[in-house]
């Protein structure tokens, strides 16, 4: 049973929409798939419907833009009832700033000789309500600026590049208190790639593990090397925490991870899922 519990859709940075993501994940062989669009739960219910037809189990889910110490953190969400007032609020917070930063990356991208036109860029977003810098990335992609979503990233777009522009994130406690108040499981997302294991260190990882509040850490993740995933599964082993692994597919050509090309393990997904059960979320 191959599960995949990370991945987008263009209702948020993804290039399949929700339908379209469900049909692939069947073909793709998976069994179970969750989708995680960033900030919104927008695409879940046309994934619902799609996932039924396609013969594939979705896991409701959700990757929220958190911050701990003023690095960004990804939390992911599963099973969370999409009525909760405070998630909500901050969700729109979050989204808001993603759109608030906007003219000023423009600005910093006019200012390097690679304007973007507005139209160019809204039509990478599409009707997205939460606007990310790879539709940026695609926007510079479709004018020629650069090869790639890899290159608009590495030359640019990342957090030590000159376009990055900071926005708000939930900060990271309140959104694991947030997510399992709406009945969800808590995993960090891909929490030693890229920056934030400055910030997401043993003991802090330590301390959120007894706090009872997180549930699991992504583990298999395109951004962890073989040694860092050795080292933190072993930590997650000790903490008592679940080990998740997931592609975080963005669609194809865009970030090239498959589907499926990370997985989790059946009864990693059982335990979330019967949590979720337990604390009233949604299946
Ligand atoms: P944003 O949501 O605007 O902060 O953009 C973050 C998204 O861009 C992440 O979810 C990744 O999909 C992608 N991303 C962030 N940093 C990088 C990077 N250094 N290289 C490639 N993709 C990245
Ligand atoms: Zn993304
Ligand atoms: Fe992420
Ligand atoms: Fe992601």
């Amino acid at each position: 049973m191959k599960i995949d519990l990370h991945t987008h859709s263009s209702v948020s940075d993804g290039t399949d929409t929700p339908a379209e993501l469900m049909a692939n994940a069947a073909a793709a062989g998976l069994a179970a798939i969750a989708l995680c669009d960033h900030d919104t739960f927008d695409g879940l219910d046309e994934a619902a419907v799609a996932a039924e037809v396609a013969g594939v189990e979705l896991l409701r889910g959700v990757e929220i833009s958190a911050e701990l110490d003023g690095e960004s953190v990804h939390l992911l969400g599963y099973g969370v009832r999409p009525d909760q007032p405070g998630l909500l609020a901050e969700l729109a917070k979050v989204r808001a700033g993603r759109t608030e930063r906007i003219p000023t990356m423009l600005q910093r991208l006019a200012a390097v000789g690679m304007p973007v036109p507005e139209e160019v860029l809204a039509r990478h977003v599409g009707d997205s309500p939460s606007v990310g810098r790879p539709h940026l990335a695609d926007a510079m992609v479709e004018l020629g600026y650069v090869a790639d979503r890899r290159e608009a990233f590495d030359g640019w777009l990342a957090d030590d590049r000159p376009i990055f522009v900071p926005r708000y994130g939930v900060p990271l406690r309140r959104g694991l208190e947030l997510v399992r108040e709406a009945g969800g499981a808590t995993v960090i997302a891909h929490p030693w790639g890229r920056q934030s294991r400055e910030v997401l260190s043993e003991a802090v990882l330590a301390e959120l593990a007894a706090s009872g509040l997180l549930d699991g850490v992504e583990v298999d993740h395109q951004d962890h090397d073989q040694e860092t995933r050795d080292e933190l599964r072993a930590l997650a082993g000790s903490l008592g925490l679940l080990a998740t692994g997931s592609s975080d597919y963005h669609g194809l050509g865009k970030m090239d991870h498959e589907l499926g090309c990370n997985a989790t393990a059946e009864t990693v997904y059982r335990e979330l899922r019967s949590r979720i059960d337990d604390r009233g979320g949604v299946a």
